[in-house]
């Protein structure tokens, strides 16, 4: 969903500070990620976005990644420096610029919990780690998020990060979370919802972020609101990974009102 809005808002970006670039979507098959790559430089791009599946898959092609990128094992964005690609993982500082923007300065020692496992679960932990949270991983399945918590432990020394099987979380479990985040594909179009355990169970004083993009508030986000908590959507988060990406290719601010707009087109 966000690759396709991704060409829009950085070519409105690009037309409102008068730079002569120009962002288009190229769909690239998993046994020519190498060659796409590779041929970034010698073609002239500035850089790439990555996007689901190849966000792992391009590293081994790169001369080198960012922290971030590193430890959520994951690119979603390409710089080119001379003949020099490098990776960045713009997701973490998107959630963390989305987040911090209602929380403040005032996560340190918080309980977290990450619903999910996967690309932005991983993304969503970093920035909530380095935030200061104490971490919960719930997940379908166990072992993946298992595997993120020793992730996380692994990069972070001093981050406290559990796991959970979501069949095993409780009404208490989501009870005592200062922040609560989606970070699956459930609420997105055709997809299943966010279990009722988590939607029902968020009250005033918690922080609760869908990282679910949609052009309308999510099922989640509408009953968490109903319950009284700050919610965070998904399009504040992608805006914040684009702009982000945005300065990384430019070595500018990124215009976030024009980019706002023209997500909402
Ligand atoms: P992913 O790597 O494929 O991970 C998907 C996660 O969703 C896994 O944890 C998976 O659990 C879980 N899941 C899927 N179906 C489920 C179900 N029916 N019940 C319970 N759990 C289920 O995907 P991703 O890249 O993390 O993306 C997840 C969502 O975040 C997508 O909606 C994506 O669009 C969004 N996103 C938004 C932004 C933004 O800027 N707003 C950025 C990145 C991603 P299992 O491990 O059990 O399969």
């Amino acid at each position: 969903m966000s690759h396709s809005l991704s060409p829009r808002l950085h070519n409105a970006a690009f037309a409102a500070l008068g730079l002569d670039y120009v962002y288009v979507p190229l769909p690239v098959r998993a046994e020519d990620v190498g060659a796409a790559v590779k041929g970034l430089a010698a073609l002239g791009f500035r850089g790439a976005n990555v996007t689901i599946p190849h966000k792992g898959a391009v590293i081994p092609f790169l001369d080198g990644i960012s922290e971030d990128a590193r430890l959520a094992e994951a690119v979603n964005t390409i710089t080119v420096d001379g003949s020099r690609l490098r990776g960045h993982n713009t997701d973490v500082e998107g959630f963390r610029g989305a987040l911090v923007a209602v929380t403040g300065d005032t996560l340190a020692g918080q309980p977290a919990l990450i619903l999910g496992a996967g690309g932005a679960a991983r993304a969503a932990a970093l920035a909530l780690a380095r935030l200061g949270c104490a971490l919960t991983i719930v997940n379908r399945t166990p072992a993946a998020a298992q595997r993120l918590a020793a992730l996380m432990t692994a990069g972070l020394p001093g981050v406290s990060c559990g796991w959970l099987a979501l069949s095993d979380l409780t009404e208490r479990d989501v009870a005592r979370q200062r922040v609560v985040v989606n970070a699956t594909s459930l609420g997105m179009a055709g997809e299943g919802k966010v279990p009722a355990l988590l939607a029902d169970n968020v009250t005033a004083g918690q922080v609760v972020f869908d990282a679910v993009y949609a052009s309308r508030p999510t099922d989640f986000l509408v009953a968490a609101q109903a319950g009284g908590a700050t919610v965070v959507d998904g399009s504040t988060m992608l805006l914040a990974q684009a702009a982000e990406a945005f300065s990384l290719w430019t070595g500018l601010p990124a215009p976030r009102e024009v980019m706002r707009h023209a997500v909402q087109r």
